[in-house]
């Protein structure tokens, strides 16, 4: 079994998409209340709205990842037919991932070390001229996280360039402990995706949830190493 470091059984990361005002109005504040760090994929156009909060969380420690310049997802989604993945190049995409970073370089000083799929889709083009760009994201970042997947990252059979992403929105704790358990069974990586943070209808982890999960995690009876991204990436990477 993989060897986390201080004799963890399991290691967690919380991520939160597309720079919504929520996370840092109601999740930054619960993750440093608990002494947890996080892993944040910043839409740049929503920066804007909360720009000294976002400077503030990096400053505390969070992660500032990458997702995408424009968030272009399939067609499918009649909000993405006009900037769809289908219509995409990979000079384009490989362009508007340099610039995101670019962008949040220059707003928040840090600049992006992992990154997230919009919608976990990892193609640009369609029929037989549809390719990957699970390769842009392996030569630009340390870690590329998924969507919607379904099994606990395996820090040595899982690639990094695809980390399975495990949707946290409008679950209750007891539903993500699920797979804290799994995680802790497997000695694996659970890496958790949620959108809003608070009392939204829908795509939005409740507070009360992320508290739960915090005070878990960061519980040293329980075994879990939490912490972002990029350090955990950062030590597979090593490890292996
Ligand atoms: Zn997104």
């Amino acid at each position: 079994m993989f060897e986390w470091p201080n004799g963890k059984r399991a290691a967690v990361s919380l991520t939160f998409d597309d720079a919504r005002p929520s996370q840092v109005d109601r999740g930054v504040p619960i993750l440093n209340a608990r002494g947890a760090r996080a892993t944040f994929y910043l839409s740049p156009a929503n920066i804007a709205q909360r720009g000294a909060q976002w400077k503030e969380a990096a400053a505390a420690g969070h992660e500032m990842g990458n997702h995408t310049l424009s968030h272009p997802c399939t067609g499918n989604f009649p909000w993405s037919r006009a900037n769809a993945l289908e219509d995409y190049t990979l000079e384009r995409m490989e362009r508007e991932l340099m610039e995101a970073s670019a962008i949040i370089r220059h707003t928040l000083g840090v600049t992006p070390q992992t990154f997230a799929y919009p919608c976990g889709q990892k193609f640009v083009g369609r029929g037989q001229g549809a390719q990957s760009y699970v390769p842009l994201v392996a030569k630009h970042f340390l870690a590329g996280r998924g969507f919607k997947d379904e099994a606990v990252q395996d820090p040595l059979a899982g690639d990094l360039a695809q980390v399975m992403g495990i949707d946290a929105d409008d679950q209750s704790f007891g539903q993500l402990k699920v797979w804290i358990d799994r995680a802790t069974q497997a000695g694996g990586w659970l890496v958790f995706a949620a959108h809003d943070v608070g009392d939204f209808s829908r795509q939005a982890m409740g507070a009360d949830a992320l508290d739960a999960v915090c005070r878990y995690c960061v519980d040293p009876a329980n075994g879990i190493w939490i912490d972002t991204v990029a350090a955990i990436a950062a030590y597979i990477r090593r490890a292996r």
